[in-house]
Order: C-alpha cells, then structure tokens, then sequence
C-alpha cells in the first residue's frame, strides 16, 4: 500500500475575503490548483465518511437505547489556538469549526481524538462529559 494523503501537515494559509495572495491576486478568485482540487476531493471524502459514520450510529443508536460512542469530547485552548484550521480538515464529523480560533460543536464531537493528534499547537484536548 503506498503512502495516502496526508492531513494537517502544518499550519495552511487562510485568506480572507479581501484579502490578496503573496501573488498580488485575489485569495480565491484564481483557478483552483491541484491542490486545491486535491482538498476539495478529500473534504468530500470527509463528508461521505461523515454520513457514514452518522448512519452506523444511528443504527447503533437503535439497538442500544443511550448508546454513545464515546464519554470524551475534545476542548480548544482558545490561548494556544493559532486558528490554522488544521483541526476542521481532519474532524470526520465536521465538528470543528474555525473563525479567529477553533471552536467544537460538542454534539457532533465523538471524541474519536483525531484532532488533539493533528494539532500543531497542542490546543486541543479530550475531557470527560461533565
Ligand atoms: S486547535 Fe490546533 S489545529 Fe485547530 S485551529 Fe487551533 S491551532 Fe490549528
Ligand atoms: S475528537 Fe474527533 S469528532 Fe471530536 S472534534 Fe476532534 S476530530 Fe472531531
């Protein structure tokens, strides 16, 4: 098996509207590169693995009254959050979200650590559901 795509290898670049690349041009007017297509590509992948995961749950969900995969949710350090997104790209769930810092939707988190792994910045942690 040869080597997959790799997710949140550093810190990407963010551009705000109005804002213009290191090339003078618009951030996201230009023609999409291959690698934005190659981000494109996997955050569909994310998403149908996202509806998946949803659909197993449920039906878990339906055999087992309560049934939650996990009794952990992650928690941003908005103080070590640098807002490099990295999180959002990796979530399965789309439980991230990412303005100025991360931000997690703890009903949709399950968990999983996926972000606390990928984290550059150390910002994210798994805690108990109080
Ligand atoms: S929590 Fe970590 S991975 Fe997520 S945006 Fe902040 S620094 Fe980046
Ligand atoms: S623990 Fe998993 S499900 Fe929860 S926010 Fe992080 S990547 Fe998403």
């Amino acid at each position: 098996m040869g080597p997959g795509p790799r997710y949140g290898s550093g810190p990407r670049a963010r551009t705000r509207p109005g804002e213009t690349t290191s090339k003078g041009s618009p951030g996201r007017a230009a023609a999409p590169s291959d690698r934005d297509r190659e981000i494109q590509a996997l955050k569909q992948k994310v998403r149908t693995i996202e509806a998946r995961l949803r659909h197993l749950n449920d039906r878990i969900g339906g055999v087992e009254p309560g049934f939650r995969p996990s009794e952990l949710r992650a928690y941003v350090d908005p103080e070590r959050c640098v807002g490099c997104g990295t999180c959002e790209e990796v979530c399965p769930l789309g439980a991230i979200s990412v303005e100025e810092v991360a931000r997690v939707d703890q009903n949709r988190c399950i968990g999983c650590g996926t972000c606390v792994a990928q984290c550059p910045r150390g910002a994210i942690e798994l805690k108990s559901l109080p």
